[in-house]
């Protein structure tokens, strides 16, 4: 097999997006997955063996593009992109097939593929750049389709939605992080408006989904593997009695716990501030830290929402004010 010409794959930028490739062939997956990093280092490709494991992913995460074989161990090309169209994955679908079977893989683009894509090693080399338009155009589509914007607005006018965006918009800040301990030296006082909590969570997640925000790994954070909260602080330890109160002399520690030892170095543990549980650094668990920053094309319509409920609330606020002295008068006859 020959290499493309560098050139040849560097041409266009292909922003970053997530694919979701779905064929039971590992070794077609790892082509495949190979032509895409080629593409851009930015593509993320998520890889899933069959159907089921498709449905449960696209769970978990928002897909730009899918891919799916023709053939599935527990499906169909067909069956799986009538299912995905019915349950309204808003993303481009392209069917790889191989070559005896690309007669037949026009049915997929009846049943609502975007695209088939045969695969000769012609056929998957240009795969990427295929991937690209289709996502390119959803995008556009995303952007004006009228079910969607109505959806987005409707998200808006929800309380916590609202002050985390006109936050962000009054500010004219571009992101949000919703964590502060990082472990790999990133500093979040750096990013502005830092926000935390699980319900801040679920208000990123949401945006996400409905690509108001793009999500962005960053780095690592500690988790307390008792309780899963992030409010993890390290601190010395008394190696014989546990103790984290010492007296320094200029050689040594003198434990001031129960067991009153001199040590000449201090044991680091950590501890949870939530549920209390001390542990060790090797069982300490990790998660992913991701930063959250605002789609470019949208900024426009956050701001006109953000204007016209703070015009409905201003509204509301002078009406009531206007109609208490009213009430007075009648609660005093
Ligand atoms: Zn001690
Ligand atoms: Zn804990």
């Amino acid at each position: 097999m020959t290499q493309p010409a560098q050139g040849d794959a560097c041409v266009m930028d292909a922003g970053d997006y997530r694919v979701l490739l779905v064929d039971d062939n590992v070794n077609d997956a790892k082509i495949i997955k190979k032509y895409f990093q080629m593409h851009s280092e930015a593509i993320t490709l998520d890889y899933a063996p069959n159907a089921e494991s498709c449905y449960r992913k696209l769970i978990e995460q928002v897909y730009d593009l899918l891919i799916i074989n023709y053939t599935l161990p527990d499906s169909t090309g067909v069956e799986i992109v009538k299912e995905l169209r019915e349950i309204d994955v808003f993303a481009p679908i392209i069917v790889v097939a191989r070559e005896d079977e690309a007669e037949k893989a026009v049915e997929v683009v009846e049943a609502g593929a975007d695209d088939y894509a045969v695969k000769t090693s012609q056929g998957l080399r240009g795969l990427s750049g295929q991937a690209e338009r289709h996502v390119e155009e959803y995008r556009k589509k995303f952007l004006t389709n009228e079910k969607f914007k109505e959806r987005r607005f409707e998200l808006y006018r929800n309380k916590n939605v609202y002050g985390l965006l006109s936050t962000l918009h009054n500010r004219n800040l571009r992101h949000v992080a919703p964590v502060v301990h990082t472990i790999h030296g990133y500093n979040t006082d750096r990013v502005p408006g830092v926000v935390s909590g699980d319900r801040m969570q679920k208000i990123l997640n949401i945006l996400t989904h409905y690509r108001v925000l793009h999500k962005t790994k960053i780095g690592m954070r500690m988790v307390c593997p008792g309780c899963g909260s992030d409010d993890v602080t390290s601190l010395f330890s008394c190696p014989n009695c546990g103790s984290d109160v010492f007296e320094k002399t200029r050689t040594r520690y003198v434990c001031e716990g129960i067991c009153g030892e001199r040590f000449a170095d201090l044991k680091r543990v950590y501890s949870c501030n939530l549920c209390r549980e001390r542990f060790q650094e090797k069982d300490l668990l990790f998660d992913p830290v991701y930063i959250y920053s605002v789609n470019d094309e949208l900024k426009p319509e956050i701001g006109e929402s953000i204007q016209s409920i703070r015009d409905t609330i201003k509204r509301h606020t002078i009406t009531a004010s206007e109609k208490k002295p009213e009430m007075k008068t009648v609660s005093n006859q």
